[in-house]
């Protein structure tokens, strides 16, 4: 008798990388205090809001404040004046959305654990190896099968579709994390229609769309087909500087049904069953991002994480080791120096360099000799930390 837990969580993994990435550089600290340690392994963001957002949000709290312009709860699903910013956001990428097609969330890992109850526990999952770890462990806690694809230098980390590997639901994320990694539109392509012939769901996390320039997809629905078979996931959080203000969203297209059900309805009842909505005065903030003057300041924060990718880019080119991401992406996943496992160079940049990066192994078998370094650190940091990487390294 008594309440039983979910014994899903015995599968998960013990320790979370950042806590055991972070245990070890405190341990080194405390034996070295005079060491000048660089943090290149968080993927927060370091600028601050737009002043722009800031503004809004200001003003947004002083509405809050007169019974005239107050706002109790809102739509579950998110305001329709961020929610109309979003649909023109989009147009510009040739994707036309609905608004009722569009969830405001406080934020993509919410939502990527959230969508879940939508779907069986009985479907498999079909993951990228390396992977974002909560893809994983959100599955693993409602105990669905996981099946990995694996990736490397050989496809550029960038798994493709393959008919022994089927997936019920398929995680693709790109630009990636933690591989930076972008698919192109002919690759986009592939999968939507392996998604479509199979009746396979994908969840696209398109979390770092804003760092992709050119002609590279930023919405997985600029593919044609994807409305039948997509689910996007996106994030205010690096493209505004929003990990600590919170805001996110969740596009599930009318056209997108399985078993007869929409999907869209089901999500709309989940969401206004368990979720109150993001509040007014974040909403706000987010809509004043795509304001002329918002989108001027938060492209000037993104220009400053591409300058310090590109000094790590270029360390890398020097050097001539391998890497991925880095062009479209504040990622830079790289081939550990000497052939070394990931973990092992973690202890010997912490030690010769006193720079911190994040181990591959951590996000999955296929990163067991690679290392992923973050553009969001500070110029001067960045730079001192590629001259020490090339100095003990080159
Ligand atoms: N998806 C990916 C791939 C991420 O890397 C992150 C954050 O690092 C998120 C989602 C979470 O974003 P949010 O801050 O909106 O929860």
């Amino acid at each position: 008798m008594g309440a039983k837990v979910n014994a899903n969580f015995e599968a998960l993994q013990a320790n979370y990388l950042f806590a055991e990435v972070n245990r070890r550089v405190k341990e080194y600290q405390k034996a070295h205090p005079e060491a000048d340690v660089i943090r290149m392994g968080i993927g927060d963001v370091t600028r601050p809001l737009a002043k722009s957002v800031v503004a809004a949000m200001v003003k947004a709290s002083e509405e809050q404040g007169q019974a005239e312009t107050f706002h109790g709860y809102g739509a579950e699903q998110g305001y329709e004046f961020l929610k109309d910013a979003l649909r023109k956001y989009y147009a510009g990428f040739g994707v036309s959305l609905e608004n009722d097609e569009i969830f405001i969330s406080d934020g993509a890992k919410s939502d990527c654990g959230n969508i879940l109850n939508i779907f069986s526990a009985d479907n498999t999952v079909l993951v990228p190896d390396p992977v974002y770890p909560v893809y994983v462990d959100t599955n693993v806690m409602d105990g669905r099968n996981i099946v990995y694809m694996p990736s490397g230098e050989e496809n550029g980390f960038l798994p493709m579709p393959d008919e022994k590997l089927e997936g019920d639901i398929i995680y693709l994320c790109s630009p990636n994390n933690p591989t930076g990694a972008v698919y192109n539109r002919e690759q986009l392509t592939e999968w939507v229609d392996f998604a479509n012939r199979h009746g396979s769901v994908i969840l696209f996390d398109a979390a770092y769309e804003c760092f992709v320039t050119g002609d590279l997809p930023h919405s997985i629905y600029e593919i044609p087909g994807a409305k039948t078979c997509a689910i996007e996931i996106c994030s205010f959080s690096k493209k505004a500087g929003f990990t600590g203000t919170r805001c996110g969203y969740t596009v599930v297209p009318m056209d997108l049904v399985r078993e007869e059900t929409s999907l869209n309805a089901m999500w709309l009842r989940r969401q206004c069953t368990k979720f109150n909505g993001t509040a007014y005065i974040v909403q706000r903030g987010a809509e004043a991002v795509f304001t002329p003057e918002g989108e001027k300041e938060t492209e000037e924060n993104l220009e400053y994480y591409r300058g310090n990718a590109k000094v790590i880019t270029d360390t890398l080119d020097r050097m001539g080791i391998f890497y991925t991401g880095g062009k479209n992406s504040p990622y830079i996943w790289f081939k550990c120096p000497k052939d070394m496992d990931s973990w092992e160079f973690f202890r010997e940049l912490l030690e010769k360099a006193h720079v911190v990066g994040t181990p591959g192994a951590g996000f999955g078998a296929c990163g067991q000799k690679f290392f992923r370094l973050t553009a969001f650190s500070t110029r001067e940091n960045t730079i001192e930390a590629m001259r020490r990487l090339e100095e003990m390294f080159g």
